[in-house]
């Protein structure tokens, strides 16, 4: 399993965050954020204007050309940008105003607006870059978000964002901001329900589906690229066709819908019994709905569900959604001819209440 925030044990010139890119050819870099390192094994150990220090990685996960923030302070180091990942995100804060029924990470008093060494790391990414921002919920301080968005897209109008956001911050006041950035943000956006009293009663907010769709209104009119998300729990499995009806009726302005499988963490893992579909079992409702979105022209994806719980018609909507660091397989999947193409499990999926029929392909 890769890491993304690591101890780190060394002696610093500063107490103050810096931000420097590791790599075996650090010339090519800008001087101030060049970090050259040696690997023996586990240990590396790291070379930079601001001092020097060590950290352990396991053997198979490269830290090369990695862009980090390193905390002096605290001795630790974020893996802000990993160069061998299929998924940049950057967390701005872990408060929010809905408490979603199967929420993975919920809510807390923690905000990670570190907005000055963000612009840093995101000068050094890749041309094309693209990074996911997520929270909690990222617009409860739209503004300073706002702002640091303008600013990168000033310097780097090539970057793309994903902002995963429960769409009950935007106003009329936002319009300009999300016309002038609609090239360069996709809004990932979810929506659990078309009974505006069932997915108040999932996000646990009431008025969350008026507000929702007033926010999708905004975004349809400023032209931006919206993806829709459902995660699917026992609560709304049997509304999803008419949620896909509903889509394809009215909102069908959508670059796709994502239909997702649950990760048992935070919420879903205290509830895991009462919210868990098992899709390897009875894929009705997810058929009928792809069935219904695709008579609408909608492009339907499957999020986060192993390939072998999909019926081998639906197989091409599957995405290799799970992140690098928190993918994992199974025994029995080093046996499976599939395995590069499948998403696989989150590393906490629990084996005795999770699928109950997955077959090797
Ligand atoms: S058996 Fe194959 S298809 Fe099923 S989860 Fe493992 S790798 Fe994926």
């Amino acid at each position: 399993m890769n890491k993304l925030r690591l101890n780190i044990d060394g002696r610093m010139k500063t107490d103050e965050p810096f931000v420097i890119q590791i790599s075996s050819k650090p010339q090519t870099f800008n001087s101030n954020f060049c970090a050259s390192y040696a690997r023996q094994d586990e240990k590396v150990q790291v070379w930079c204007i601001h001092g020097e220090f060590s950290f352990t990685l396991s053997k198979k996960d490269s830290i090369e050309d990695d862009i980090c923030i390193v905390f002096p302070e605290t001795q630790q180091l974020i893996r802000q940008y990993r160069a061998h990942s299929n998924s940049n995100t950057l967390l701005i804060t872990e408060q929010c105003d809905q408490t979603c029924l199967m929420c993975s990470q919920p809510p807390k008093n923690k905000f990670y607006d570190d907005y000055d060494l963000y612009i840093q790391v995101m000068k050094l990414t890749p041309v094309k870059s693209v990074i996911g921002i997520s929270g909690g919920e990222p617009l409860l301080e739209k503004n300073k978000l706002f702002l640091f968005i303008d600013k990168i897209l000033a310097i780097r109008p090539d970057l793309q964002f994903h902002i995963l956001t429960n769409a009950q911050h935007f106003g009329m006041e936002d319009l300009s901001f999300i016309k002038n950035t609609k090239n360069n943000i996709v809004w990932c956006i979810p929506l659990y329900s078309s009974n505006p009293t069932l997915h108040d009663d999932i996000v646990c907010k009431v008025g969350a589906y008026k507000q929702l769709l007033k926010s999708l209104n905004i975004l349809f009119v400023a032209g931006s690229i919206v993806e829709l998300r459902t995660v699917l729990i026992k609560q709304n499995q049997w509304e999803l066709p008419k949620l896909a009806d509903f889509i394809g009726k009215h909102l069908s302005l959508i670059l796709n819908w994502s239909i997702m499988q649950l990760e048992n963490e935070g919420y879903a893992k205290m509830n895991w019994q009462s919210l868990f579909v098992d899709t390897s079992i009875d894929f009705s409702y997810v058929d009928q709905a792809i069935t219904i979105a695709n008579n609408y022209n909608i492009i339907t994806k499957l999020y986060n569900f192993p390939l072998c719980t999909i019926p081998i018609q639906y197989s091409n909507l599957s995405c290799q959604s799970i992140s690098d660091w928190k993918r994992i397989y199974l025994e029995d999947c080093r046996l499976c001819h599939e395995r590069k193409n499948c998403g696989g499990f989150f590393k906490s999926y629990p084996r005795n209440s999770g699928y109950q029929s997955i077959g090797i392909l």
